[in-house]
């Protein structure tokens, strides 16, 4: 399945946050649930109430919906239907506020943050 970028650039040349840290989300966004929309078959339960991305629970995450090469481009292959936890993590200063989680997972891949702390 082709899949969308994850964000506008420079996300799309990013994707450092979905191979760094664990994707968790409330239960209930399952689509086995009433208007869940993530693939169900794409995660695993995280606790009771929450089930994260398959592969972001590794002690080195890399969502299984992630496509292409981190740093250069990438794809979010479920990009409409991802998680609450994707749709509200922000591009650090995207909305002029800053991400020190967005900034530290780009620093770790070798690229630059845009800190402005
Ligand atoms: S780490 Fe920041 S810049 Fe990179 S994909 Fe995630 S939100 Fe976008
Ligand atoms: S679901 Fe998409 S946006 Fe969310 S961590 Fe996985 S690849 Fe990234």
């Amino acid at each position: 399945m082709q899949g969308n970028p994850i964000k506008k650039s420079p996300c799309e040349s990013c994707g450092a946050c979905c191979a760094f840290f664990r994707v968790s989300f409330p239960t209930a966004e399952t689509n086995d649930f009433p208007g869940g929309l993530v693939p169900v078959d794409m995660t695993l339960f995280s606790d009771k109430t929450h089930r994260c991305m398959k592969g972001t629970q590794t002690t080195s995450p890399r969502c299984i919906a992630l496509e292409g090469d981190v740093g250069f481009h990438v794809r979010c292959r479920i990009y409409e239907n991802r998680p609450s936890t994707c749709r509200n993590f922000n591009m650090s200063w995207e909305n002029n506020i800053g991400n020190r989680l967005c900034d530290r997972a780009r620093i770790i891949f070798g690229l630059q943050a845009f800190s402005r702390y």
